[in-house]
């Protein structure tokens, strides 16, 4: 890979422009869609939305950051005109059409689903929702700010924050080995020479749609903000009813936590014949005690996922919700497995006990699958919010204002399904092997930054 070779030879994002203009006419398709509501524009928004997305390619973090690439020869290739300041940058994106910006994450999706690097929608295709807290502050807020009082030791204090939630598409794909199902125990099988060999009891992949060699991608479909005076739940009603007008078919089965076992949210998704399975640990709901009221008497089956030994209880068809619209299944997982310490090379024991009431009956979906589903829930953890602030800087506020932080934070999406794309599909094995995503970012950002020397610090 002639990336690593040298610094004059770095032409990550060269290629990667290139590749996203090829699967997804990038510039056509997705981005000279995009609008905004500035009465004269003198800059293209193409130019802002382009810039945008190479900021989050490169992590670099801030407005004033892409401003000193504005030399960057590769803009010169790509943009219909010279960069913009970082002023212009945040005033058009608080103008700018958040639902264009949709429409081009769902031409990406698209694209990828034509490529069959998603799988058909015989399987089962899933999405995760869940909030996430971004923007907290005492002093600066905007008008789509949410608001709470903090006790503090020095009196009360109004602090604003922005929280949104987020839908993930999730899938499992196997790479480069086949997968067996064994239901006798519950366990899952994977094997990689000779059917019914347990090599590992891995989290079973969806159905198959995609060629076997294609490793898995993760897509960041849409957010919606919450809004003032409105609980999470009801933002993620509202997203999900956007996300299934708009992707009808792309998934069967919504994940979420805890918050989310409301009997208007499972009627919700049980009007479009969406399944949910989601974390039940309020104990004081009578599905609770009526299943934990069995687990003393009803033995459990033995499983295993990954490492770690399992007794599993599941219980289908409880009436104990009346207020959902049909009966609903809890499976538990309590999980046991050992840790060597680093610091006595000791080992201890870990448990931990999980239950989930869902919709999904136990002709569609195993115990085995439940609870793996279960545990998948945090994929929008792991693989969205963590990365999302702690690499890809998505949480900075580049300009306070409610339509442009929306705006950003698309494009943030939008930048993130492309890299994760062009990473799983374009990049060779080997040419990943022994590197990170971040190190490939770094690499962007040692592009961008290369050929913009000023001239009076040229030797
Ligand atoms: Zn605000």
């Amino acid at each position: 890979m002639d990336a690593i070779e040298g610094a004059k030879t770095v032409t990550v994002l060269r290629r990667l422009v290139a590749w996203s203009e090829k699967i997804f006419d990038l510039s056509a398709a997705v981005v000279a869609p995009v609008t905004d509501r500035r009465l004269q524009p003198r800059i293209p928004t193409a130019v802002v939305v382009k810039s945008s997305i190479v900021m989050f390619w490169a992590r670099l973090g801030s407005l004033n950051a892409l401003g000193l690439t504005s030399r960057a020869s590769c803009w010169k290739k790509w943009l219909p005109a010279p960069t913009c300041s970082a002023d212009t940058m945040g005033r058009v994106h608080a103008l700018m059409d958040a639902g264009e910006l949709r429409q081009g994450i769902h031409h990406i999706y698209e694209s990828l689903k034509r490529n069959k690097a998603l799988p058909d929608t015989q399987g089962m295709g899933i999405a995760v929702v869940d909030g996430h807290e971004s923007h907290t502050s005492y002093l600066q807020h905007c008008s789509g700010c949410l608001e709470r009082t903090m006790h503090l030791e020095t009196g009360d204090r109004i602090q604003f924050y922005h929280r949104q939630v987020t839908l993930m598409l999730l899938w499992w794909l196997p790479s480069f080995e086949a997968f067996t199902w064994n239901s006798g125990i519950g366990g899952y099988h994977r094997s990689k020479h000779s059917p019914g060999t347990v090599v590992s009891t891995e989290y079973p992949p969806m159905l198959p749609g995609a060629p076997a060699s294609r490793a898995p991608i993760r897509l960041l479909l849409d957010h919606e903000p919450q809004r003032p005076g409105e609980d999470e739940v009801a933002a993620a009603m509202r997203l999900l009813e956007r996300v299934i007008h708009a992707y009808p078919r792309a998934f069967d089965l919504v994940l979420a936590d805890g918050l989310y076992l409301t009997a208007p949210f499972f009627n919700f998704l049980l009007a479009p014949r969406k399944h949910l399975l989601v974390v039940l640990k309020d104990e004081r709901r009578n599905l609770y005690k009526d299943a934990a009221g069995m687990f003393d008497f009803i033995a459990p089956q033995q499983g295993t996922r990954g490492s770690r030994d399992c007794l599993w209880w599941d219980f289908p068809d409880l009436l104990s919700w009346p207020q959902v619209n049909r009966a609903v299944r809890v499976v538990r997982s309590l999980e046991t497995w050992s840790v060597r310490r680093q610091l006595d090379k000791r080992e201890s024991i870990q448990t931990s006990d999980w239950i989930w009431a869902t919709t999904l009956s136990a002709a569609q979906t195993s115990t085995a699958w439940a609870v793996g589903f279960g545990h998948q829930r945090w994929d929008i953890e792991n693989h969205a919010f963590n990365e999302l602030v702690s690499q890809w800087q998505a949480d900075h506020v580049f300009k306070p204002e409610p339509n442009a932080m929306e705006c950003f934070l698309l494009v943030a999406f939008l930048a993130y399904n492309i890299f994760h794309a062009f990473w799983a599909l374009s990049l060779k094995p080997q040419a990943k092997r022994g590197t990170t995503q971040s190190f490939w970012a770094t690499l962007i950002c040692a592009e961008l930054h290369g050929r913009a020397i000023p001239g009076f610090l040229s030797p």
